[in-house]
């Protein structure tokens, strides 16, 4: 092997069977965030949002995973506007005109799902809805690196080469992870390769990683605010984030988090589905 190639210590390796259990966590995931996005327009508050994504997990059996980690207070992360990643759901107002990042954790028999959308409320514009779609594209080009073989450093050239010609700023403090029966694992997933590809771990079937790009528009230097957990940029500028749980598999990449496994957005065949038992 290579050298740096070898799995950093803490990185598991799930069998098939538990990939499919993480498989039935990411379909909570995938629904309660569908549920969510229905119910985004301008006017709603972002502690409605929460209400309907715990009702949601916890009406399919399973539980928020967010809520009460490290004591956060929400079902979700909502992020809206010049705040980037873990905001705290509540009576924010949801306005016209802004992006709105919605992040979901569950976790169903012992497994833990994790992925985020970020939808346009209102009318955004074409600068935010760009910034939106070249981070969904960038997200995408990830997982497509999550395969058999690849390597760690993979997955952030990746998202970078996607992100970085548009001029928009990546967080390099922000990163995805390692997820299984702990919502983050090793390792950390950037989403930049400063010494590019193929370093890094080498990526091999029953590792599951989340994936998840966070751009700006501008400077991608950010600041948590004083409730400890909103992470907003210093200048104002607004941010996009999306993110799946993606499992290695010998076939490619499994996007746990994706209602269609990442089919039609990877050119593949569907899988077969696990069942779960009752
Ligand atoms: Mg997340
Ligand atoms: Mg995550």
């Amino acid at each position: 092997m290579s050298r740096g190639s070898r799995r950093p210590r803490g990185v598991t390796v799930k069998t098939p069977e538990q990939v499919a259990k993480m498989r039935l966590a990411g379909l909570v995931v995938a629904r309660t965030l569908d549920r969510v996005v229905a119910a985004v327009r301008p006017g709603v508050t972002t502690g409605e949002l929460d209400r309907i994504a715990e009702d949601s997990i916890r009406a399919e059996g399973a539980v928020p995973s967010f809520l009460g980690y490290g004591g956060f207070p929400g079902s979700l992360c909502t992020s809206a506007g010049a705040e980037v990643v873990h905001g705290i759901p509540g009576p924010r107002v949801v306005r016209d005109g802004e992006l709105l990042s919605i992040d979901c954790g569950a976790v169903l028999d012992g497994w833990h799902g994790d992925a985020a959308v970020t939808v346009a409320v209102g009318d955004c514009g074409p600068e935010l809805l760009a910034l939106s779609a070249v981070t969904r594209e960038a997200l995408w080009a990830g997982i497509a690196a999550v395969r058999p073989g690849g390597r760690l450093s993979d997955v952030g050239h990746a998202v970078e080469s996607v992100v970085t010609p548009h001029g928009y700023g990546l967080l390099d403090d922000y990163t995805g992870h390692g997820i299984g029966t702990s919502m983050h694992e090793p390792p950390y997933v950037p989403n930049q390769a400063p010494d590019g590809p193929g370093r890094g771990m080498v990526l091999t079937p029953g590792i599951v990683l989340a994936v998840e790009p966070m751009a700006v528009l501008g400077d991608p230097e950010v600041v948590v605010l004083d409730d400890d957990w909103t992470v907003v940029t210093r200048d104002g500028a607004q941010a996009a984030h999306w993110e799946h749980t993606v499992a290695v598999t010998a076939d490619g990449p499994w996007v746990l988090t994706a209602l269609d496994g990442g089919a039609h957005e990877l050119g593949t065949q569907r899988r077969k589905e696990p069942v779960r038992a009752v």
